[in-house]
Parts: C-alpha cells; structure tokens; sequence
C-alpha cells in the first residue's frame, strides 16, 4: 500500500457513535470447522452486524514517557508491544498512527480492571461505532462507516517475552479472532501452555486469512 493510501485509510475520525448490540439481528452462522483441521475458524465469533474485520487497520500505541525512571519499563514495554504488532503485520495490512483519533484500535499500558473477580495480564474489548472521517485530500467525508473499535490493555507488570505473548493474543482479538484455540502452541490459546507464544502458528495464519475472506461489517 502507498503512504498515500493508508494516509486515506487511517484519516482522522471527525465524530463517532457508538453503535449499540442490535437484538433483532442475527450474526452470521458459525463456520464449520476445516475439514482438514488445520484451522479453529469454527469457535470465532461473529457480532450481529456481521465478522469485525479489516482490509486494513489503524493502530494507536500509548506513547512511553521518555523520562524519569519510570522510561526503560515503558520502554520494555513498548518494544514488547512492536514485537507483537510486527508479528501481525507479516499477515495483515496494519498502519501504526500517532493519532488515536485515525485508529481503530488502541492499545493501552495499563493492567485491566478485575472481571468476575479475576485478574489478568491482557484484555481487548470490541466496540461498533458509525464514524465520519476526513478524506485523502483534508475535505469532510460524507459518509459514515461502521468500524470495529477496540480497546486493548496490555499490563506492564510481566516479563518482556510474557508482555509480547500477551500483546500477541490480545491483539489477535483486535484484528477479529474473537475466539480461542483449543491448541497451546496457537497464540489464540485458551489455556496458555508453559512458553509464551510470540509467533504465530500455522493454525493462527490459516484462521486469520479465512477471516479476511468474510463479509466484514455492515
Ligand atoms: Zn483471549
């Protein structure tokens, strides 16, 4: 892609709303497993407005404070982070911005809020919004796209390789693996096996490019 084209593709939001879950509508039938088994398509998740996925996704990184002494944890962060977002990035068209209002998905340093009680080391969440962005040439677009937007969190408090595996999966949700593998070697594990997983396995490539082939939002 051009700079020229994923500048158009990452322009900035000029106001957004929330979608909320329609009741009515019915998300797309789950798929049937691969037949050859080579794949964990058939435990994604779709929404009710069709599969969250992207021909192309803009993402936003919390900037580290390059001072003090709190920098090289942020640093050590950060670069577990790229190392993640890097790693996606040899499968999908991905466009880092400086801007979160130009994103899709955003990935805070920060350690998620207890759920039911438990405490974990990642988490991503999916909203839907309808957003009217400005076009290539600075002009108002006219029209408004349904996005997925998603909030990841990414705690500082582990081991460099233990932040990458963790980004890894979190941002597996993000791009639309909204379901987990029953493999331990598979970076969308359910259960994570005794190694981080900080590539991506045969199954996570073949899953993700089946997602790319399905109607997107709309
Ligand atoms: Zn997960």
């Amino acid at each position: 892609m051009s700079l020229l084209a994923a500048a158009a593709a990452c322009a900035v939001s000029l106001g957004s709303t929330l979608v909320p879950p329609p009741q009515d509508l019915q998300p797309p039938p789950p798929p049937a497993p691969d037949p050859a088994g080579n794949d964990y398509r058939h435990r994604l998740q779709a929404t009710a407005l069709g599969w969250p996925r992207r021909d192309h996704w803009c993402v936003w990184v919390e900037p580290s404070t390059s001072e003090g002494p709190g920098a090289r944890w942020d640093q050590a962060w950060l670069q577990a982070v790229d190392g993640a977002l890097a790693t996606w990035g040899g499968v999908l068209p991905i466009t880092r911005v400086s801007n979160p209002d130009q994103a899709q998905v955003l990935v805070f340093r920060r350690r998620p809020p207890l759920k039911n009680g438990r405490a974990s080391h990642g988490r991503a969440v999916l909203e839907l919004a309808k957003v009217k962005r400005a076009s290539a040439d600075g002009s108002v677009a006219q029209t408004e796209q349904l996005e997925p937007r998603i909030t990841v969190m990414i705690s500082p408090g582990q081991r460099p390789e233990a932040i990458e595996a963790t980004a890894l999966h979190e941002l597996g949700h993000a791009f639309g693996l909204w379901g987990h593998s029953d493999n331990p070697a598979d970076a969308m594990a359910a259960v994570p096996g005794a190694q981080p997983v900080r590539q991506l396995s045969p199954r996570d490539r073949a899953t993700v490019l089946w997602l790319q082939q399905q109607p997107g939002l709309r």
